[in-house]
């Protein structure tokens, strides 16, 4: 217990420290328009994300142009970020049932969130943390990696292990800022490859300190 504590401080108190205004880095307007960056943000970095969906909601400003616009059409504008056939039908696809089923709002609902194309639990979790401020712990690469390094979670665990284990080891009140913390973290410091380890403070807890 008490290291189990110990470790929570620990964490809690350095991502305060590097990363105390961590937030959300896709761009968005409108409820849709956030559901469908993350949607289109599977595989690839936010940076590339915003840069599509900037040219994206400036041609489809609303959800019956996104229902009505032609496949190739989308296909040409979200191409560079992978995945590129399933993620244009789904920007179709959303839309339209979007204004279908749900009076053009994205439901709060997990159960109908999860009924959209493209969205499955992670997904409907960020969705929740953003638009809706229900606190959650979406695991996303970063949060995998650091999950693991930190010891938290185990090598083999899947991403539903992880988050549980999340969950357990944080009082809920700290699962949205702690989840971009993680991912800030995950992107800026504790890299996939040649993670800055030098001067890092969780190095005592960490797996491999100083290893790619
Ligand atoms: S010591 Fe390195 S690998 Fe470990 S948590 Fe810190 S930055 Fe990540």
């Amino acid at each position: 217990m008490e290291t189990k504590l110990n470790k929570q401080e620990l964490i809690v108190n350095y991502l305060d420290e590097i990363l105390p205004n961590a937030g959300c880095e896709l761009n968005y307007t409108t409820d849709y328009s956030f559901l469908i960056a993350v949607m289109l943000s599977a595989q690839c970095t936010d940076k590339k994300v915003n840069k599509v969906t900037a040219k994206l909601f400036k041609i489809y400003p609303d959800l019956e142009s996104l229902a009505n616009a032609k496949y190739k059409d989308i296909y040409e504008l979200v191409k560079e970020l992978g995945l590129a056939k399933t993620k244009a039908q789904n920007v179709i696809d959303i839309a339209k049932t979007l204004i279908d089923k749900f009076d053009s709002r994205v439901p709060i609902n997990k159960f109908e969130l999860m009924s959209l194309p493209g969205v499955g639990n992670k997904t409907a979790n960020v969705v929740h943390v953003e638009l809706f401020n229900i606190p959650e712990f979406p695991v996303d690469t970063h949060v995998a990696r650091i999950s693991k390094r930190l010891q938290i979670a185990l090598e083999e665990d899947d991403v539903k292990t992880i988050e549980h284990k999340l969950k357990e080891l944080f009082p809920k009140e700290k699962w949205i800022k702690l989840h971009h913390q993680f991912i800030h973290f995950g992107r800026y410091y504790c890299k996939a490859i040649s993670p800055k380890c030098e001067g890092c403070k969780l190095a005592q807890i960490c797996q491999k300190p100083c290893k790619s």
